[in-house]
């Protein structure tokens, strides 16, 4: 039903009023409006987009494709989709992700409760109501209890802003924002900016068609082979014969991801012959998890990182023929695995077709875009298209993109403009009956995300049945926990190696951003654990109390007294 229909039928003349709205319908927004639904209550789902899918609507281009293994990179929430959906290559294509997004859609219904092409631009809390009001693009207004972000970390595209971008006389596209009906660059000489992972999945397919490539390189990252294949009809068999136990197993490791054996010895315990053995295998058989599984202390000690990082910059100068190309991109400036470990097929082959051109962007820095092309300092480029692969304002960009305010006074802009800060990646102190899925502060990014985002939505789906169970309709994030929760994250990355980058995960990609490790970095398991023994404490660290205004879902009770604080500690 839309929110006018809801509004027409609603009795008098406030807005339509649910008891949660969620924001976003990519994987994280459907889970969760699949749980809350069977939680009896009604939900009403924004998405910007034209459909369902978030991050696999919006990124199209070409090559597109998970870096994490298909067979892992889906819902575990219902055995019997797992079971029956067939992955036809070891990592999904972002064509195949969206239809199985699409299928998951349909197969439970959720359509009907989302409204489309609906972007979210403020949330206000009334403490006096316990009530969310929500403002779309469009001017529409919808109250709720409780409010879900399910926004995305990487959702919030980020062209630089180059002088003379609009004076370009051609084309110019970003990756996640890519025309849904394909880009023929066929006969074109073309600029690509930027080498992250999408860039490096991107260029190979656009050397092919293109007449040239300019490809536009200010860092250079490290990239492992994929060794992506059709996937092994036995492997497959077996994998979803162990399908439940693989779930669970996973959240008993650092990346959500069981089956890999996790690494029993140090980096430099071992002699060099044995560290190249291993990490020959693990070139061979692709992955970057399994990469960072060779040796226990890759990421927590420089000099064993550096024995990995030289394995793979000496693999860059035996595939690409020029001397010069191949150490422009070979990364010496961040330990390997510090920024997203990117997985690529023939990137750096790419480099050896005579239609292919590296510019260093770091020592001859983009100046301008003008009507015919891409001008740095030393000379112009001239082109028909330029494809900005230069990422997004990660994790946090799309949560401060939505004005959120409560009566109270608080203002997620002002609190997070020195640093994001919340407890536990779900909630934010001083924004009560708001959650957040995969925030930042949670392993969200550095995990198989999937498997965070059913985490989160189980969480908050359990946390809002708890609050019903006792009567309860308020939930807030404790300021010191919150404070405390901080200085965990902090201290565990400070611990790592993972500061040393200048990455997304530190906001270093944006001109002006707080610098702060983002991410939880303790591992999912450690961070599970944290979620559950919170649960088993009473919810410690979240203040549960009796808002103005109940849950009205099936079981929910009537009780509408105020600030009896019946919380957990
Ligand atoms: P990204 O990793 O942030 O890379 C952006 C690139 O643009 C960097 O090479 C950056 O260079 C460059 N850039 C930015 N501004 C520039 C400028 N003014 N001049 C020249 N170069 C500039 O973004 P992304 O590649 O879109 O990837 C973001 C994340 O999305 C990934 O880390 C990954 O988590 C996810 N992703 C995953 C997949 C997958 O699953 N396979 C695919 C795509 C994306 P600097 O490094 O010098 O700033």
């Amino acid at each position: 039903m839309s929110v006018a229909e809801h509004q027409r039928k609603a009795e008098g003349t406030g807005p339509a009023s649910f008891d949660v709205v969620v924001v976003g319908a990519g994987l994280g927004g459907l889970y969760a409006l699949h749980r809350l639904r069977a939680l009896g209550l009604t939900v009403k789902v924004f998405e910007a987009g034209g459909d369902v899918g978030g991050t696999w609507f919006w990124n199209r281009y070409p090559g597109c494709r998970c870096d994490v293994e298909s067979m892992e990179y889906s819902y575990s929430f219902s055995n019997e989709l797992q079971q029956e959906w067939k992955w036809p290559e070891r990592y999904g294509t972002q064509p195949e992700i969206l239809r199985y997004i699409n299928h998951v859609a349909e197969r439970f219904d959720l359509r009907r409760d989302i409204e489309f092409n609906c972007r979210v631009v403020s949330a206000f809390f009334d403490d006096a109501i316990n009530q969310w009001s929500v403002t779309t693009e469009r001017g529409d207004v919808v109250a709720a209890t409780f409010c879900i972000m399910a926004t995305g970390n990487l959702s919030t595209p980020r062209v630089p802003e180059f002088n003379g971008l609009g004076s370009f006389e051609s084309d110019w596209y970003h990756t996640g924002l890519w025309p849904h009906e394909g880009v023929d660059f066929s006969g074109q000489r073309v600029a690509v900016v930027g080498t992250g992972s999408s860039g490096v999945q991107m260029i190979p397919h656009i050397a092919e068609q293109a007449k040239h490539l300019y490809v536009f390189q200010r860092t250079a990252n490290f990239s492992l082979p994929a060794c992506n294949a059709p996937l092994d009809p036995e492997k497959e068999r077996q994998h979803k014969a162990d399908y439940p136990e693989r779930r669970r197993a996973a959240y008993d490791t650092p990346f959500g991801i069981a089956g890999y054996p996790p690494p029993v010895r140090k980096a430099l315990e071992a002699t060099p012959e044995e560290r190249q053995q291993a990490y020959e295998e693990k070139w061979a058989t692709g992955g970057n998890i399994s990469f960072l599984y060779a040796f226990t202390d890759l990421l927590l000690d420089k000099s064993a990182n550096d024995t990995a990082a030289e394995f793979v910059r000496e693999k860059i100068r035996r595939t690409v023929r020029d001397p010069a190309v191949a150490e422009l991109l070979s990364p010496k400036d961040h330990p390997i695995g510090t920024k997203r470990l990117i997985l690529d097929t023939n990137y750096y082959e790419t480099y050896n077709r005579d239609n292919v051109t590296l510019v260093d962007a770091r020592s001859d820095p983009i100046e301008q875009i003008t009507p015919a092309g891409v001008r740095t300092r030393a000379r112009e480029y001239a082109v028909d298209s330029i494809a900005f692969a230069t990422g997004y304002d990660a994790m946090t960009g799309a949560m401060l993109e939505i004005d959120i305010r409560t009566s109270s006074g608080a203002n997620l802009r002002e609190k997070w403009s020195a640093s994001p800060r919340t407890y536990m990646g779900i909630m934010v102190a001083a924004f009560p009956n708001l959650f957040m899925i995969t925030g930042p502060g949670s392993p969200g990014v550095k995990s198989q995300m999937i498997l965070s985002i059913e985490q989160h939505v189980d969480w908050i789906t359990d946390c809002i049945k708890q609050l019903r169970s006792r009567s309860l309709s308020r939930v807030e994030a404790d300021e010191q926990a919150e404070k405390a929760w901080i200085e965990h994250v902090n201290e565990v990355a400070g611990a790592t190696l993972y500061p040393l980058a200048n990455s997304w995960y530190m906001g270093a990609n944006i001109p002006g951003k707080p610098r702060i490790f983002m991410p939880y970095v303790g591992g999912v398991a450690a961070y599970k654990n944290k979620c559950d023994e919170v649960v088993a404490d009473g919810y410690q660290g979240f203040l549960m109390t009796s808002g103005a205004v109940n849950v009205t879902g099936d079981g929910a009770s009537g009780d509408t007294t105020a600030d009896a604080d019946m919380s957990g500690k």
